[in-house]
């Protein structure tokens, strides 16, 4: 078998899928995007698939050494992420063609359904109230919340009684039975991080995610030494390397993105590393539903896995959501808060061509919002 054809599509809300073709007629999907960065992405993808043209697609592991490292520079959020995108289609490819789950294909299911969280918004403990307690009743478990808009580098004590008001009200509406994530988005400084944990602690969040910016890790095991929240980093970390400073410094939790820590091989292999330190893994996917099938393949086969992100119905999904881009949207459908057991060959996933090919007509051009301080100055989104 050969690759014959690798195709990008710009879908909206803010999403890249790729197909791969091949000479026998099977068809892989993968989703190699960076948020705000689509186009850059995709012009990435074209350089890969210079070499991949004329590739036995079930060389997986062989085409990810090349793609990753045959460049001679490596590694970053575009390169990783194309390589990613390439990746899951290449699993795809071969689940097909050995008719296979990917899961399977991964050393079979560890579970029977995988546990996913919903994301709720709101500026008001009120607000917040009201969108916890509609994810309650539509059965879902857990839920993650941002907690904070615009952070001051040194927050106020308004700021801050305001952060615990919001987590507070998501505590009381999900009660003690369910679970909430906190995702601070590096929008702390350490200072403001360092008093935000321990605030937080009383109310036992499942996680507090991005507590600091990658590029503050030095200052990491600081911060997960000053309180019993279960720290968790990894959606702006894209290869196993990057995660092992992380882990070192303690964090409980990593959470890889399927589309950009280098797709499901490399993905499995930071699960394995986090093993080792006696971390869990709940994969980032804000994205499409090839990257969240992907991500439940790994979600079923990894042993340390905790919680799956989803972004079904969240505030970005303006104009199109996950399971338009679907042909049957039942392998993806929650039930009491869980995705069950994906069953079909590849990624499990059917996706409508027709569907992806109309929308890229349009396309899409998502960015991230650029907030600012009071003063004008840039602050973190
Ligand atoms: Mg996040």
């Amino acid at each position: 078998m050969k690759i014959v054809s690798v195709e990008t599509f710009l879908v909206p809300p803010r999403w890249l899928f790729c197909r791969i073709g091949t000479d026998e007629g099977l068809v892989g999907w993968g989703e190699p995007v960076v948020e705000g960065r689509a186009e850059v992405v995709r012009a990435a993808v074209d350089v890969l698939a210079e070499y991949l043209l004329g590739e036995d697609p079930l060389r997986i592991e062989q085409h990810w050494q090349v793609l990753t490292k045959g460049g001679f520079y490596r590694g970053g959020p575009v390169l990783s992420s194309a390589v990613a995108g390439v990746d899951q289609a290449l699993w795809d490819i071969a689940g097909q063609a050995y008719d296979a789950p990917v899961h399977a294909l991964l050393g079979g299911a560890v579970r029977d359904r995988v546990r996913v969280y919903a994301w709720v918004g709101g500026d008001s403990a009120g607000e917040v109230t009201d969108a916890v307690t509609a994810h309650v009743e539509a059965g879902m478990t857990a839920v993650k919340m941002n907690a904070s808009g615009v952070l001051s580098p040194v927050p106020t004590r308004a700021e801050l009684a305001g952060i615990v008001a919001r987590v507070a009200a998501a505590r009381d509406a999900l009660g003690d039975d369910r679970d909430v994530a906190v995702d601070l988005h590096g929008r702390a400084t350490f200072a403001a991080a360092r008093q935000i944990l321990p605030a937080l602690a009383p109310l036992q969040p499942l996680l507090v995610e991005e507590p600091l910016l990658p590029e503050h890790s030095a200052r990491l095991a600081e911060l997960v030494a000053c309180s019993t929240v279960p720290v968790a980093t990894g959606e702006r970390l894209y290869h196993r390397s990057d995660f092992l400073p992380a882990l070192t410094a303690g964090v409980s939790i990593v959470q890889p993105d399927l589309s950009h820590a280098g797709g499901i091989s490399e993905v499995r292999r930071i699960a394995s590393l986090a093993e080792t330190h006696g971390a869990l893994l709940a994969p980032h996917c804000p994205l499409g539903p090839i990257a969240l099938a992907a991500s439940l393949h790994v979600a079923l086969a990894t042993p340390n896995f905790l919680i799956q992100e989803q972004s079904m119905g969240i505030h970005y999904n303006v104009g199109a959501d996950l399971l338009d881009y679907l042909v049957d949207p039942a392998p993806l459908t929650i039930t009491d808060g869980y995705i069950g057991r994906l069953s079909g060959p590849g990624l499990g996933v059917s996706v409508d061509e027709a569907a992806v090919r109309r929308a890229d007509r349009s396309g899409h051009a998502w960015r991230n919002p650029v907030w600012r301080h009071a003063d004008g100055s840039f602050a973190e989104w």
